[in-house]
């Protein structure tokens, strides 16, 4: 089977438009509005000559158990179930107490982490990406993933860890 890379984080910081620039696609489902992946969840990519399966993860945001809840439960499951993690986070709004719960799975867990430091559109983001090292999972990688920008570098980082 392919090696397993999760994709975690918040509703909005922009998981799925990653997904969809890793497999080169529009498949994952981008709304606007926070809390909407579609049920299929797993795609095939390939970077710099390796085949792995990505996983997108955020179908369950509007579930009973509430925002802080659902997005742990998830995350819990999807880096049970990987070989490697990449948590994203929306630099422009930087930590929030929801990613701290998610950063304490993801040590738990043991598990390879590769930080997307998401939504640095342009230069002058780089300082909101940097201060996510704060966060103690090692260098935030700035990324756009509406744009492409960083993306490749990211993935070069995510070949390693899995
Ligand atoms: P998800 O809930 O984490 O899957 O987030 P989505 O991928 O659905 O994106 C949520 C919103 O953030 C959408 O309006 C995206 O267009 C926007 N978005 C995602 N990535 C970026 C980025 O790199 N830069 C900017 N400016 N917006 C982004
Ligand atoms: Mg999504």
């Amino acid at each position: 089977p392919l090696p397993a890379l999760a994709i975690v984080g918040r509703p909005n910081v922009g998981k799925s438009t990653l997904v969809n620039r890793i497999i080169g696609r529009r498949e994952a489902v981008v709304q606007d509005k926070p809390g909407v992946t579609r049920d299929r969840v797993s795609y095939e990519a390939e970077w710099a000559g390796r085949r792995f399966k990505v996983v997108d993860t955020g179908g369950w945001e509007q579930d009973v158990l509430g925002l802080d809840a659902s997005v742990a439960a998830q995350a819990e499951y999807a880096i049970e179930t990987a070989d490697a993690v990449v948590f994203v986070v929306d630099s422009t709004v930087g930590a929030t107490d929801t990613d701290e719960a998610v950063v304490k799975l993801l040590r738990r867990s043991g598990k390879p982490v590769v930080l997307c430091a998401n939504k640095v559109d342009g230069q002058s983001g780089e300082a909101d990406a940097t201060a996510l090292w704060s966060l103690g999972l090692g260098q935030p990688h700035p990324v756009s993933s509406l744009h492409g920008r960083g993306t490749g570098d990211m993935l070069d980082a995510v070949l390693e860890a899995l």
